[in-house]
């Protein structure tokens, strides 16, 4: 085989071969800001550690000027072959002679140019004092370290990194490590960063540009800075206090200091996602990050705690203990999520942060009931699919299933073994299967095979529940919202109480079915007289909603539980949880539309926040189908919604009052952004006055950060009639200096019944006044009559569409665009559409997309059965006004 043929070996293979491993990378970038190109040289120390005439490693869009091989014995040799493939990322290096094994170091000169795709390293901009000016930032999870430097990209390939930066010299340098060094030549300072210990490539990360600064230190000496744009250093304050107080919360929780010397925090304009926990450099989007008590909402100040939280825990479990693969992703993603809840429950105890926890495990219930879901542990083929496992199952299903464990085993001993696993696999890599083993070995309950049925396999089950002379019969069978069974079998840890908080039972269901005696927990009619026996009767099944599954009731169960529900006996968890899983069975046809109204309706007095956003979510959903299923019940359904809601909105009236709580303003928020879509007449009146008010003086009190959505929504629901509302919110978002303040606008716009306005909102989005980071702000805000026109927008614009976003904000189009459709008709449309444009960074969407779609449209036949008994019910339901 001569040499050109032993290089196509390498090709289309998912690892990199491992004839040599690296240690330590010397890395030097010169950046040139207003060219947009880099250039650089890279010194990487390896252990052959198989005689080879090869190395192949990661690069990708550079181009390699020079590349030699530095034996132990000082001898200079260089490469016969040198091919880049673009396909495979990698870089072939093809030797003469054989390299022996021992250590070596390989040396790359290369160039590149700074891209505007968000990712490797990348271009972003900023106005500073009225000038335009560039900023260099990198985004290198999953697969794009190789964008900027030759690497071995791949999670345990672990090093050091000495880096080096050139820049000119007005400019801040940040990388992951401190300045060691600082030389200024001219118009050009050299930094010289500290080396750092071992990390994964994708936690590699520099920023350059201007900013402000402030910092703290912690109580164990970690110095904590936060990097805003000029002049808004004030709106880091906030952040600032909740990255210190996680690191100390997350340092006594995994009993290990903080493992890097400094942590910091910068906003950047033009960030991917919201962001990223770069070892010691955590990169975040502007409006992530930044916070003002005067502009910013509840949600936001609380999105942003749980956000810093999560990105801060990762720094132990992600940067410290790092996946093997990408195969265990979910093990980042999925811890960093459930521990940011608790890290935020600790900071703000009044936010009652567990039970909106009940809104991650619904996204991952959710999609894992689609046929088109995958196991949590998903199988990585090709360096492309990593993107796609950057989804719900992993960081929702995945935190899921951690707090399910948790609470089966207990809060002290789950701790424990959690700061035994990070001490065990500190500086390296593991794989899911060693944290059940740690976990096994700590508590003495073999957890592996309960786990495997829930991380290895898709899906998750429905457990029936029917009660029989006090025997409860339980019957678990693979939940799927297209209303087949699947043949799924999970180890469930089931949990139940009796009629009180007071009589609880658990046990593991193994089997297809067990029966459970419990004729002890039942009160004896000694006890109890017939009437109160009646009341105390009632079964709840998975307490406090921790387990990943969902509950159907037999009727008579069922019939006892709404009892309960009126009499205000059970939880807000357990609330939201009955609810939850009687819309999952009415969307699966297994339970009537008129069923879950009825439900609905014992909802009516409920002041819970989490509860009443369960309400509203499940009142557009039902809206969107009944539309389409039977379109003259639309406006007596968006009545009965408004009645609803109507006795929370007076409670909360427009304005906040002083001292109210935080869940307030947050419930404030929601309640007027669904009465103004469901155009209720006097939330759209008022919230027009708000807005000329708001138009009149910007900083009014009149309109307060939570309810200016709901202002701008009604706003855009009149723009049918008149375009001047639509003209002045155009304005806002063009004087608004505060990123915040365009979110809002940007995330209601949509939601106008026009369909000449909604085209020129979208063709607005794909502008250049919008970044197209913002995209995913704008799109799910398009309004139930838009969604066709989207669509024929969507497709007229498509190779525009796919040309400036890339692989991930791509998805949010195919998702926001084609889900809301609720018939089979369209469901072929889209497919027919995209058979020859369909490709691989969305191909899953697509096909989640789809499948969403096809289960309503099942769903809306479903209902057409039921228009009678509709019509009735909504009569009666709206006469109660
Ligand atoms: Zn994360």
């Amino acid at each position: 085989m001569d040499q050109k043929q032993n290089i196509e070996q390498f090709k289309g293979q998912p690892r990199l071969p491992k004839f040599a491993i690296p240690k330590r990378y010397d890395l030097y970038l010169k950046l040139d800001l207003s060219a947009c190109t880099f250039s650089g040289l890279v010194h990487i120390n390896l252990s052959i550690v198989e005689t080879t005439k090869f190395i192949v490693l990661n690069a990708c869009e550079l181009v390699v000027h020079q590349v030699f091989f530095t034996t132990s014995l000082n001898h200079r040799i260089t490469p016969c072959d040198v091919v880049l493939n673009g396909n495979d990322e990698i870089l072939m290096l093809g030797f003469e002679q054989v390299l022996g094994t021992g250590e070596g170091v390989l040396s790359i000169e290369f160039s590149g140019a700074l891209n505007e795709q968000l990712k490797g390293l990348y271009k972003c901009t900023y106005v500073d004092k009225g000038v335009r000016k560039n900023m260099a930032v990198t985004q290198f999870e999953a697969l794009q370290a190789r964008l900027c430097f030759p690497c071995w990209d791949e999670p345990a390939l672990k090093a050091t990194f000495k880096i080096t930066l050139d820049l000119p010299s007005e400019l801040i340098a940040l990388s992951n490590m401190p300045i060691n060094d600082e030389k200024i030549n001219g118009n050009v300072k050299t930094v010289y960063f500290e080396e750092s210990p071992k990390m994964s490539t994708y936690l590699v990360a520099i920023a350059v540009g201007l900013f402000d600064h402030i910092e703290e230190t912690t109580a164990d000496g970690i110095k904590v800075g936060v990097y805003c744009p000029v002049g808004k250093s004030d709106e880091g304050k906030f952040a600032l206090e909740v990255a210190v107080k996680s690191l100390d919360i997350f340092t006594r929780y995994f009993s290990m200091p903080y493992p890097l010397p400094k942590l910091d925090m910068v906003a950047v304009p033009e960030f991917f996602g919201g962001g990223m926990e770069n070892y010691g450099l955590i990169i975040y989007r502007e409006n992530e990050m930044l916070y003002t008590d005067s502009r910013s909402t509840a949600a936001r100040k609380q999105r942003l705690t749980i956000v810093v939280a999560h990105e801060v825990a990762h720094q132990w479990f992600g940067n410290l203990v790092t996946m093997e693969w990408w195969t265990h992703l979910w093990l980042n993603e999925g811890f960093a999520t459930w521990i940011s809840y608790m890290a935020t429950d600790i900071m703000f105890p009044e936010w009652k942060i567990w039970t909106q926890f009940l809104q991650e495990i619904n996204g991952g219930l959710r999609l894992d009931a689609q046929e088109k879901s995958h196991p949590i542990e998903m199988e990585i083929q090709h360096g492309h699919e990593v993107d796609e496992a950057f989804d719900a199952i992993g960081y929702k299903k995945g935190s899921a299933v951690i707090r399910m464990l948790q609470e089966y085993i207990g809060d002290e001993t789950f701790q424990k073994s959690l700061s035994f696993y990070i001490r065990r696999y500190a500086w390296s890599n593991a794989r899911t299967e060693d944290l059940w083993s740690v976990l096994s070995e700590v508590t003495g309950i073999q957890v592996n095979s309960m786990m495997d049925s829930w991380t290895k396999q898709k899906g998750y089950p429905v457990i029936s529940v029917k009660s029989k002379d006090h025997i409860l019969e339980f019957e678990q069978s693979q939940f799927l919202l297209s209303g087949f069974h699947g043949d799924g079998q999970w180890i469930v840890p089931i949990t139940l109480c009796f009629g009180s908080y007071d009589r609880i039972k658990s046990f593991l269901l193994e089997s297809k079915s067990e029966n459970l005696d419990a004729s002890e927990l039942f009160p004896t009619s000694d006890e109890k007289n017939e009437d109160e026996y009646g009341e105390a009767s009632w079964i709840k099944v998975n307490i406090g909603q921790s387990g990943f599954y969902r509950v159907k009731y037999g009727d008579e169960l069922d019939a006892r539980l709404r009892k309960a529900i009126k009499k205000g006996f059970l939880s807000v968890t357990d609330k939201y949880g009955i609810l939850d899983d009687r819309y999952a069975l009415c969307v699966a046809c297994e339970q009537s539309l008129s069923s879950l109204l009825l439900l609905m309706d014992v909802y009516r007095k409920e002041s819970d926040y989490i509860i009443l956003s369960k309400v509203i979510d499940v009142c557009y959903n039902v809206l969107e189908v009944l539309r389409d299923a039977i379109p003259e019940l639309t406006n007596a359904l968006k009545e009965n919604f408004i009645n609803i809601l109507l006795c929370s909105a007076k409670k909360l009236g427009w304005e906040s009052t002083p001292g109210e709580s935080h869940l307030t303003g947050l419930m404030r928020g929601e309640v007027f952004m669904a009465l103004a879509a469901f155009d209720h007449a006097k939330t759209h009146e008022q919230a027009m006055h708000r807005f000329q008010s708001f138009l009149d003086d910007r900083s009014t009190e009149f309109l307060s950060p939570d309810t200016k959505r709901a202002a701008y929504i009604a706003v855009m629901r009149n723009a049918n009639t008149s375009r001047d509302g639509f003209e002045s919110l155009l304005k806002v978002y063009r004087d608004a200096d505060a990123v915040q303040e365009k979110e809002h606008v940007l995330r209601t716009m949509a939601s106008t019944p026009s369909p000449d306005i909604l085209v020129e909102v979208l063709n607005f989005f794909i502008s250049k006044e919008v970044r197209d980071q913002d995209i995913v702000y704008g799109l799910p805000g398009i309004s139930l009559e838009g969604h066709e026109i989207a669509w024929w927008w969507m497709k007229e614009n498509w190779n525009f569409i796919i040309n400036k976003h890339n692989g991930g904000l791509l998805t949010h189009f195919i998702r926001d665009i084609i889900s809301p459709f609720c018939s089979n008709e369209k469901a072929d449309e889209v497919e027919e559409f995209f058979e020859s444009r369909v490709t691989s960074s969305f191909a899953m969407n697509l096909k989640q997309s789809i499948e969403q779609v096809r289960i309503k449209a099942r769903l809306v036949e479903s209902i057409k059965q039921e228009r009678q008994p509709l019509q009735d019910l909504l009569k009666q339901l709206v006469c109660k006004g």
